[in-house]
């Protein structure tokens, strides 16, 4: 009997479409293949495959593609995260598949050069300095050797082509060396031990049952890394492969060293910044299961292991690991989910739980092992407030005296300081003393951000610039424009008048020059190549300081009047992480935190160090508001070219949203961004009880709502972090 076969293609569809198996072919779930759709040709994925007598019909399937086929687990995730996100199940496909796509950056191949002994037949002195150091007849990159000669690359190449120079291919280097579990162990603290056997216990039991999910909680600074390296060395001896998940990947090279310390090679990494060729290989070394271990951002998530054997998610709170476009999900809870399919352990890791896990641990529905104190006995820092309605700063000025008093005496016996205020840029509003007049966004409400250094008003939201102009672009007044609020840059120029001469970072995510001289400027700075550090969340966390011993936050409360469920929550890990930057190394670290309201519960908790009772009172206060992880949430976004359409749509589909018992639907509302892009949005809340199945509802009231017409889109986000 003929086959029929059902595939599902990458793309925003609902359902797999069934093709013929032609003759000869033999197809099982799993199996990549090209299909016809339309006019055109197009990869998809066989979802099932059934003995039918009715597919005469059906146009057949192409043909196979050599590429990994995609695992029971893997499919079922796929379906798994399609059902949960109501993400079009072709969509969540697209990210296991992740084909190499034309825009991601190709790697070009490795060539080396090296003297072919022929003399060349111009001899210039650049060509002669460069046959000079090729003399040795040593294989070197291109550039390399232009630079070890002191010219430019076109005097290799010059030589490449007249034939004084051979260029070789060279074998790619492979995705990544086996990392050895038994390289080279620091001794662990007592404490560290225990809870390394404790873990390896837990997650790889003598006998067999369901495999565990684990919090792995611990202050900061008490060594949780080495915890679950001993819990990876663990998984590859026993040859399976482990899964390390990072907020962001990109800045981890400390992070990477440390692994390469303890495993002797560093491990495959995997990141949205990786050339199509090097994914491609990796993909293939996963799925064939030579790679060993994966450190990857959250659509690592995706990779096509063959074994899997651990996933540990590191900073498991943050909220990096939410994907707010395409398909809303949050990689923590589909490790998870993965780790339940996989039937593997998954840990999480942070000294700082999102109040989800925190309940979980509580509800033994996870494992739960506790680092209580930091590594080498160090103390964790003292924290004081600067009430700053008593202490304020001179006019005009952020830092209050007492910090700028701590921030002398520290640099002064040789330590660091890190100032810490989360917001890029000089200046978060400008505006015009003269008419009023504020500089808004054209395609977004947002007030545009001063960036002083590239003389520039820049959204935020959506990248648009402008120059910073000489006179008001309303009423025409010269030199009348005045920046209101701080950003790190206004507070380097605060911090270059309090303390000249002194070495001063400013580090967020628009230091110049990307990533790489990033890595290297974390790097001086922890070499302690600077005095003051003036930095945005990019510096809370997860670096390592060791001359660090004074974090001043300037502003606490900037995060607390948000309008978002987890403010407090947020504002608590943030402070708690930041804080606990200072005193890693020999010496003590302290915290100053200037703030309008130091008995605000968050703002006392993190005085006090007592976070025991901050979870305590949050977990009670999200019960009693029938909040998450208790009740459950769901937003629609609502979005259109034109702001009446936009809220016409929300108010249909309000109209239809005829919710059961337990379940309550809010809005339309306008967002608090209204305008994105130069789109115009409208949001509604969903809250339901935990039992209610959000899903079905979700569905149904999508299929009995109004038509999504013209240019209306509806993004569907369950559990939504964000609320903007
Ligand atoms: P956490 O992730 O819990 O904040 P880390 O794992 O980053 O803590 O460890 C904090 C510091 O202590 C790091 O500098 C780390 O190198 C050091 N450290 C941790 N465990 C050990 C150990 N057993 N021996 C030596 N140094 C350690
Ligand atoms: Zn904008």
């Amino acid at each position: 009997m003929p086959s029929v076969a059902d595939i599902l293609i990458p793309l925003a569809l609902d359902n797999a479409y069934s093709y013929a198996v032609p003759a000869g072919m033999i197809l099982a779930p799993g199996d990549v293949v090209q299909v016809p759709l339309g006019p055109r040709e197009t990869v998809g994925v066989v979802w099932q495959v059934t003995e039918s007598a009715g597919g005469s019909n059906l146009r057949p399937v192409t043909g196979r593609i050599e590429a990994p086929p995609l695992s029971d687990p893997l499919r079922e995730l796929v379906d798994w995260l399609a059902r949960y996100t109501l993400a079009p199940k072709g969509s969540a496909l697209a990210m296991a598949l992740r084909l190499p796509d034309e825009a991601a950056r190709t790697e070009t191949s490795r060539v080396g050069v090296r003297g072919s002994g022929k003399p060349p037949s111009r001899p210039t002195p650049a060509r002669m300095k460069v046959l000079a150091v090729a003399e040795d007849g040593a294989m070197r990159g291109k550039s390399a050797l232009a630079k070890e000669a002191g010219v430019s690359l076109s005097v290799v190449d010059g030589l490449i082509d007249d034939g004084a120079l051979e260029a070789v291919a060279l074998a790619p280097e492979p995705v990544a060396l086996p990392p050895d579990p038994d390289h080279e162990r620091v001794p662990l603290s007592e404490a560290q031990g225990e809870a390394a056997r404790h873990l390896i216990g837990l997650a790889f039991p003598s006998g067999s049952g369901k495999a565990p999910t684990i919090l792995l909680e611990g202050v900061t600074g008490s060594g949780k890394t080495e915890v679950y390296f001993e819990a990876v060395a663990e998984c590859v001896r026993r040859g399976r492969q482990a899964l390390i998940l990072m907020p962001e990947i990109a800045l981890t090279a400390q992070f990477l060293d440390r692994f390469a310390e303890r495993f002797g090679t560093r491990p495959a990494t995997w990141h949205s910044g990786i050339g199509a060729r090097r994914r491609e290989r990796l993909r293939a070394g996963v799925a064939a299961g030579e790679v060993a271990v994966v450190v990857g951002a959250r659509s690592a998530l995706f990779l096509p292991f063959r074994a899997l054997g651990l996933v540990v998610v590191d900073e498991e709170h943050e909220a990096a690991y939410k994907q707010e476009d395409g398909v809303h999900y949050h990689a923590r809870d589909m490790a998870v989910v993965r780790g339940k399919l996989e039937n593997c352990p998954v840990v999480l890791a942070s000294a700082t739980p999102s109040i989800e896990t925190k309940v979980n641990a509580e509800r033994h529905r996870y494992s739960h092992i506790v680092l209580p104190e930091r590594f080498g006995g160090r103390r964790l820092p003292d924290i004081h407030a600067i009430d700053m309605r008593r202490d304020k700063p001179e006019k005009g000025r952020f830092i209050a005296p007492p910090l700028v008093n701590a921030v002398r005496a520290t640099i002064e016996s040789g330590d660091q300081a890190l100032l810490f205020l989360n917001r890029r840029g000089y200046a978060p509003l400008t505006l015009c003393r003269a008419c009023g007049h504020r500089y808004q966004c054209r395609n977004c409400s947002t007030w545009l951000v001063e960036h002083r250094f590239r003389k520039a008003l820049v959204c935020h939201q959506c990248g648009y610039t402008e120059r910073r102009p000489e006179a008001c672009t309303e009423c025409g007044t010269f030199d009348n424009l005045t920046p209101c609020g701080p950003g790190v840059e206004r507070i380097a120029e605060e911090v270059a008048e309090l303390f000249p001469d002194k070495r001063v970072v400013v580090l967020s995510s628009d230091f110049p020059g990307g990533a790489e001289r990033l890595r290297a400027e974390l790097q001086s700075v922890a070499d302690g190549e600077c005095d003051i550090v003036i930095g945005t969340q990019l510096v809370a966390k997860g670096h390592n300081f060791p001359h660090l011993t004074l974090v001043g936050v300037l502003d606490a409360d900037i995060g607390l009047t948000s309008g978002d469920p987890r403010a407090a929550e947020r504002t608590f890990q943030l402070l708690q992480q930041v804080t606990g930057r200072a005193g890693r190394g020999e010496k003590p670290g302290r915290a100053l935190v200037q703030t309008y309201q130091p008995d605000h519960p968050v703002i006392a908790a993190l005085l006090s160090g007592d976070a025991t009772r901050f979870y305590e009172e949050e977990i009670a206060g999200r019960e009693a508001a029938n909040l998450p992880p208790f009740g459950r949430l769901a937003a629609l976004i609502v979005s259109a070219n034109d702001r009446e359409t936009a809220e016409a749509h929300g108010q249909a589909l309000a109209r239809a949203a005829d919710p059961p018992d337990g379940v309550m639907v809010l809005g339309p509302a306008e967002a608090p961004l209204a305008l994105i892009r130069g789109r115009y949005r409208f949001r509604l809340l969903v809250k339901t009880d935990r039992a209610v199945d959000l899903q079905s509802y979700l569905r149904d009231w999508l299929k009995r709502g109004p038509k999504v017409r013209g240019n209306v889109k509806v993004a569907i986000d369950v559990d939504p972090q964000s609320f903007l």
